[in-house]
């Protein structure tokens, strides 16, 4: 089934601003709560959100398979089930609907008031409850600072890097959307000086810019996903920052790797972006390095040329871009992620979130954490308001967006923004 909702002349009734990352090729989902208090799925397109499940009720999804409440839920992971061949459904409709030329909703004044919003009347919620939690480790440059600042500079990649995709289990009852703050993690550290570890609130908190699929039920326990049919499984991408205290890391990660330093909170970006409306911004991955056992290999363009920045902004200060990266820069691509967390027969389920791995690229200014950007606080990052930073400090607020451009329209994802509060202080009794 062709992709129609993609077709780049396309234009709409609704307003866009000039450079939105919500065109009317875009068409990601959400979950927002209304003006009247009610949550609902939407999707959006240029800044006005669109009530998906009002528009389901007054019968514009006619003739596509849907349950009477699909859109009529606090999470999307029932929609996702019903598969890739449903989201293009839909999606192809949403563009028909908001077609320039289609008068249906266009001059319906009355539907237009039920479905329709600005930002200013909805609150975004968490997309999907995330079953499981995922995090990769697949950017060779990242791996390869980590390395090198860690361990040996010589021998910066560990002799498994080149031939799995790394990663560990992580928590997904920290997951966040965008735009609700965090309290700076306390925990145990051991100091430089000091022989014994001590407890109080980290001094190295950092964040790392990823971005994060979401899959559809995929497999029975069991049964690995073949590679080919990889991306099949997957629903769409958000914007992921996976905040990490490095102090606390240090200490804890021998021998079974992250763990408190990494489960105090991740922020998303709210509107998932579809594998299918990233269609045209496919690119080729870099050349493995290795011969890749045959079921990690892939064939075609199996990555994608989404432009990250990262901005750090003080409070009551300005945004300042520190790092500006490349999804494209992943050494291992969305479908060997899947194919190898998969090849034991580990069952993949609606809502689960694959985090990339912090995303670094070739030059220091690319690089996808304050670790990095700061090579330890060696290298403080200079802000405008002539203040450094090594990591990041309380009433900081980081601040992740992401695009695909072509000449004419870009698909964005928006952004994640999320502030770092002092440590939490119990009420006192
Ligand atoms: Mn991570």
């Amino acid at each position: 089934m062709s992709i129609t909702a993609n077709d780049p002349t396309r234009k709409t009734w609704l307003e866009v601003p000039e450079n939105s990352d919500f065109p009317i090729q875009n068409i990601p989902f959400g979950v927002f709560l209304t003006r009247d208090d009610i949550i609902t799925i939407g999707t959006r397109i240029g800044d006005t959100a669109i009530d998906l499940g009002a528009l389901h009720q007054l019968g514009y999804f006619e003739g596509i398979p849907l349950t009477d409440d699909i859109f009529l839920q606090d999470t999307l992971n029932d929609f996702i089930s019903d598969g890739k061949k449903t989201w293009r459904l839909v999606r192809n409709r949403i563009a028909e609907i908001f077609d320039i030329n289609n008068k249906t909703l266009r001059d319906h004044e009355e539907h237009r008031k039920v479905v329709l919003f600005s930002l200013d009347e909805i609150e975004m919620q968490l997309p999907v409850q995330v079953g499981d939690y995922t995090d990769f480790y697949s950017s060779k440059e990242h791996a390869t600072n980590v390395g090198s600042m860690f361990r040996d500079p010589d021998n910066a990649l560990l002799p498994n890097w080149l031939h799995i995709p790394v990663g560990y289990h992580g928590r997904s009852s920290s997951i966040i959307p965008s735009g609700i703050p965090i309290h700076r993690p306390q925990g145990q550290t051991k100091p430089k000086d000091s022989d014994e570890p001590v407890f109080g609130p980290s001094k190295r908190v950092d964040f790392e810019l990823e971005m994060a699929f979401i899959t559809t039920d995929a497999n029975h326990l069991g049964e690995p996903i073949p590679i080919e049919e990889a991306e099949d499984y997957i629903f769409g991408l958000v914007l992921f920052n996976d905040w990490s205290a490095r102090d606390i890391q240090t200490w804890e990660y021998v021998p079974l790797g992250p763990f408190l330093a990494k489960n105090f909170a991740s922020s998303i970006s709210p509107w998932i972006v579809t594998l299918d409306a990233l269609e045209p911004f496919r690119v080729e991955s870099p050349k493995p390095e290795k011969k890749l056992l045959p079921y990690l290999q892939t064939t075609g363009k199996k990555s994608f040329d989404i432009k990250l920045e990262v901005f750090l902004q003080p409070e009551n200060g300005e945004e300042n871009k520190i790092s500006e990266s490349n999804f494209k820069y992943m050494y291992w691509n969305m479908s060997q992620q899947l194919a190898h967390h998969t090849v034991n027969g580990c069952p993949v389920v609606s809502g689960d979130m694959m985090g990339s791995g912090t995303i670094s690229g070739p030059t220091p200014d690319s690089y996808g954490s304050m670790l990095e950007l700061s090579w330890k606080g060696e290298k403080p990052v200079r802000l405008k308001d002539g203040n450094t930073r090594s990591f990041i400090e309380d009433n900081d607020t980081v601040i992740m967006r992401g695009f695909c451009q072509k000449e004419n329209y870009r698909i964005g994802f928006g952004e994640v923004s999320t502030k770092l509060l002092p440590v939490f202080e119990p009420k006192k009794k």
